[in-house]
C-alpha cells in the first residue's frame, strides 16, 4: 500500500474527517497526495517520493521558497536564544519598526499567529474605535474561519454574523446600498486588495471602486480594513492599494510575511492606535520570537532581491507558456489575477471538470497546480523551473486533448 493511503487510513481513525480545513485533499483532483515528506525551494516531495514543482506554496506562506537558507538561519539563531518566554524578545520591536516603516499607511503594528486573528483584530479595533457595530464585507470573500466570517456556518449562529452587510466587489451601487443599510452604525468596510473568491475569475479592483471605499469610510468615520492576508508581500510591500493611492486605516497580514513560519500582523494608522491599545487580544504563542526573526529576514530579503518583481516575471512566463500551449492543443482558457497569484480556468467548464482533469494530468507529470483556487509563485521559482513546469503542462494538455 502507498504511504499516503496508509497515513490517510490511520488519520481517519484518530482525526475527525481525516483532516480539518482547507488542506484536506478531498477538495483536490484525484491523485493528489494528502501527506508530504519534505520541501525545498519550489519543489516538494510527497510521502511516496513523488516530486512536484509547487505552484501553491503552502497556499501562500512560502514566498522565498521552502527552507530559504537566510530565513532558516535567522530563525535558528533566535531559537538558540529563546522563543516562547515570559515576554517578547527584542526582535519584536525591531520587527514592528521595520514593518511599520515598510507599510505606507502604518503608524503601528502588532502581531498574532493566523490570518483569522488579524482580520478579527481589525474588526474588533474598528468597533472599539467607533463604538459602532456594522461591518460591510464583499459577497463570497474569504476573511477567515472564525464564526463571524467562516463560509461554512456549521456550528455557528446567525447572531455571529448579525452585523455583517454584504456588497458586491467593484460595484459602487451595491456598496452605497450596503452603507445605507448600515446607517449611522457603520464601524468599517472590509475589502480584499483584489477579488480572489474561490472558483471564479480573479478580478482586480477598479480605481473608482478603491477610491469609493475610501471616500465612504471618510464620510462615515468608519475604518477601511484591507485584508492583505493572501496578497501581502506578493503584490507590493508598501501595501497592495498603494498603486491606487488609497490607504486603509487597518490592514490584516499573515501567510507570506514570515516565509512559512506562523505569524500574522495588524497594521494601523494613528486614528486607530488608542482603540488597538484598548482591546484585549492575545495568545500563548503570539510573542514567539522565532517567527518574528523569520519575518524580519523574509521582509528584508524580499526587498533586497526585489522578490515581487521576480515573482511577477515568473508568473508572466508561466502565463504566456500556458496560453500558447492551450491554443496549440485547442483549448480555450482564461488566466486571471496578478501573474504572481494566477488562476487558470477553462471556458465552458462551469463545474471545473476539465480544469480538474487537466490538474490531475499535470500532477502526474510532476506539477502541483490548483483548479479553482488562485495559485502562488515564489522567489525560488527560477526561469528553468517554469520551463520544466511548462514541458510537463504541455504533456498534460496533450493527454487532455487525447481524452476528447
Ligand atoms: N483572509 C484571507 C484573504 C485569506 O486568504 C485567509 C486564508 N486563506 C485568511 C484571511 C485567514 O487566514 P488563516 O487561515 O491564516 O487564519
Amino acid at each position: 500500500m502507498l504511504q499516503d493511503a496508509a497515513l490517510r487510513e490511520r488519520a481517519a481513525r484518530v482525526i475527525p474527517g481525516g483532516l480539518w480545513g482547507h488542506l484536506r485533499v478531498q477538495g483536490l483532483p484525484p491523485g493528489y497526495p494528502q501527506f508530504f515528506q519534505r520541501a525545498q525551494g519550489c519543489r516538494l516531495w510527497d510521502v511516496d517520493g513523488r516530486e512536484f514543482i509547487d505552484f501553491m506554496c503552502s497556499w501562500g506562506p512560502v514566498v522565498l521558497g521552502h527552507h530559504d537558507p537566510d530565513v532558516q538561519a535567522a530563525a535558528e539563531a533566535q531559537a538558540k536564544l529563546g522563543d516562547a518566554m515570559n515576554g517578547p524578545a527584542p526582535v519584536l520591536v525591531e520587527l514592528a519598526e521595520h514593518f511599520t516603516g515598510l507599510v505606507a499607511h502604518a503608524d503601528w503594528s502588532l502581531f498574532a499567529k493566523n490570518g483569522t486573528d488579524a482580520t478579527t483584530i481589525c474588526v474588533t479595533t474598528a468597533r472599539a474605535a467607533t463604538g459602532r457595530r456594522k461591518l460591510l464585507v464583499a459577497q463570497g470573500a474569504y476573511h477567515g474561519a472564525a464564526p463571524w466570517c467562516t463560509p461554512y456556518p456549521a456550528g455557528t449562529t446567525a447572531e455571529d454574523r448579525a452585523h455583517l452587510i454584504h456588497y458586491r466587489y467593484n460595484d459602487l451601487d451595491s456598496l452605497a446600498q450596503a452603507a445605507a443599510a448600515a446607517g449611522d452604525d457603520l464601524a468599517g468596510v472590509m475589502v480584499s486588495p483584489f477579488r480572489h473568491d474561490y472558483g471564479v475569475d480573479l478580478e482586480l479592483p477598479t480605481p473608482a471602486f478603491a477610491q469609493a471605499v475610501r471616500a465612504l469610510c471618510d464620510r462615515q468615520g468608519a475604518a477601511l480594513i484591507l485584508d492583505e492576508v493572501r496578497t501581502g508581500a506578493r503584490l507590493d510591500l508598501a501595501g497592495s492599494w498603494e498603486r491606487f493611492s488609497v490607504r486603509p486605516d487597518l490592514s490584516a497580514w499573515s501567510k507570506a510575511i514570515a516565509n512559512g513560519h506562523a505569524l500574522a500582523a495588524v497594521t494601523g494608522n494613528d486614528r486607530y492606535r488608542d482603540a488597538a491599545a484598548s482591546i484585549f487580544v492575545t495568545g500563548s504563542f503570539w510573542c514567539g520570537a522565532v517567527a518574528m526573526a523569520a519575518a524580519l529576514a523574509t521582509l528584508r530579503k524580499l526587498q533586497a532581491v526585489d522578490g515581487i518583481a521576480h515573482m511577477r516575471a515568473m508568473g508572466q512566463r508561466l502565463r504566456e507558456g500556458l496560453a500558447e500551449q492551450a491554443a496549440a492543443h485547442g483549448f480555450r482558457i482564461r488566466q486571471s489575477g496578478p501573474p504572481q497569484m494566477p488562476l487558470v480556468l477553462f471556458d465552458d467548464d462551469p463545474g471545473a471538470e476539465l480544469g480538474t482533469r487537466f490538474c490531475a494530468l499535470a500532477l502526474a507529470q510532476g506539477v502541483y497546480l490548483h483548479p479553482k483556487h488562485n495559485m502562488f509563485l515564489s522567489v525560488a521559482h527560477r526561469p528553468q523551473d517554469i520551463d520544466d513546469a511548462l514541458q510537463a503542462t504541455d504533456r498534460a494538455f496533450a493527454a487532455l486533448a487525447a481524452q476528447r
